[in-house]
């Protein structure tokens, strides 16, 4: 079949034609994404490479936002303890062990400063997120990437043998750009063998795609430890900025001492609204993987290996370039995420919608040949 013919074709029949059954897929992920265009805009791209969540904001913080603009001339100062006291409610914790933030960076680049510097170095996974590195190696620190395991888990036993004198100590979990998730106990490991003086920072920016524990209760108990959250990924904010650093107050009063900013009241009443729709992140959650244990399916039975995924991105072993394949990917309207120094040859793909995916799984074909019938 030639390309033309065979791009009309997948076209044509959809997820039926790329060996996928539509019919299981929760309908939340089979909206129009507004995040790749105007909705129905065909030509516009598919953006599948910043780990957003293409559905957006859930109509009750929309409606929130709507209602709050004709106020958004005051500070509203309120709305921050407001927002504070009903997290705190809902995970059982002292309101004083939470702080708002415009996302989860700023207290992840707070956590570098506090922690970190001239003879207090960072340990974190490699691959990972690495703003903390980039935060922390500016100010002198040193920075020491442990490789993550096979099965993309942290090697928790490396990572507390790497720095004795390590001032911080970062977890990213489930991981960016794997999704891979580390069992609880390998983290309580840690945080009990983690070099003394250390803070263990758990950034648990894809934890609710997951149903893993968090290590909110470690925060309860007043352990070394603080917790990053972001409204940015299942709660699909993040052009609206919204985050929480969880923590003892005087490990929170570490990172706040870096100076304070008013928050946008849009991001607080949108994140209000998100807290109290006690439905939308279950449903979310299903929906994400679904559609990302079919994609990842697709692509083990083309001969492309991936590591196993509970967050809303997987990384995808193509077998060569990983740079240049995500650009062939771009030139054809789809972008996906790039690859890490560690991995040259494996790419992030952030999971889309159903339709996004079937785009993905089209354009994908066209660039990478199928290398083998079954994984
Ligand atoms: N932490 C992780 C693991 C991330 O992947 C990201 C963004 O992709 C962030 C933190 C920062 O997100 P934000 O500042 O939007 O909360």
């Amino acid at each position: 079949m030639s390309p033309v013919s065979r791009r009309t074709f997948l076209r044509g029949s959809g997820l039926a034609a790329a060996g996928l059954a539509t019919g299981a897929l929760p309908s939340v992920f089979a909206a129009p994404s507004p995040a790749a265009g105007a909705a129905g805009d065909a030509a516009a791209p598919v953006l599948l490479n910043f780990n957003e969540c293409p559905l957006g904001p859930c109509p009750a913080a929309q409606e929130a936002v709507r209602a709050i603009l004709p106020r958004g001339g005051r500070y509203q100062f309120g709305l921050v303890p407001e927002l504070a006291g009903e997290f705190a409610r809902q995970h059982d914790l002292p309101v004083d062990h939470v702080e708002v933030y415009a996302g989860s960076s700023d207290p992840l680049n707070r956590a570098a400063l506090a922690f970190t510097g001239p003879g207090r170095p960072l340990v974190l996974p490699d691959p990972t997120f690495e703003a903390v590195a980039d935060t922390a190696s500016g100010q002198g620190a040193s920075v020491h990437r442990v490789p993550l395991r096979a099965d993309g888990s942290h090697d928790v036993r490396a990572m507390a043998a790497a720095e004795p004198g390590a001032g911080l100590v970062y977890v990213c979990n489930p991981n960016n750009p794997t999704g891979s998730v580390t069992a609880r106990a390998e983290l309580d490991w840690l945080l009990a063998n983690k070099p003394a003086g250390s803070v263990l920072l758990v950034d648990e920016a894809y934890i609710e795609y997951t149903h893993e524990r968090s290590m909110l209760d470690q925060v309860r108990a007043d352990a070394e430890v603080v917790v990053l959250r972001t409204f940015s990924k299942i709660y699909g904010m993040a052009g609206l900025r919204l985050g929480l650093a969880l923590g003892r107050p005087d490990l929170l009063a570490k990172l706040a001492a870096f100076g304070s900013n008013p928050l946008p009241v849009t991001a607080l009443a949108a994140g209000l609204a998100s807290l109290r729709d006690p439905g939308m992140v279950p449903a979310r959650r299903q929906a994400n993987a679904a559609v990302r244990e079919q994609t990842i399916a697709w692509l083990q039975a083309r001969g492309y290996p991936c590591l196993p995924s509970q967050a809303n991105c997987f990384v995808v072993d193509v077998g060569t370039d990983g740079k240049e394949f995500a650009a062939a990917m771009a030139a054809h309207g789809v972008v996906i995420g790039r690859a890490w120094p560690v991995w040259p040859t494996r790419v992030r793909v952030t999971v889309g919608t159903a339709g996004e995916m079937a785009r993905f799984r089209e354009v994908f074909a066209q660039v990478a040949p199928a290398r083998s019938a079954a994984a």
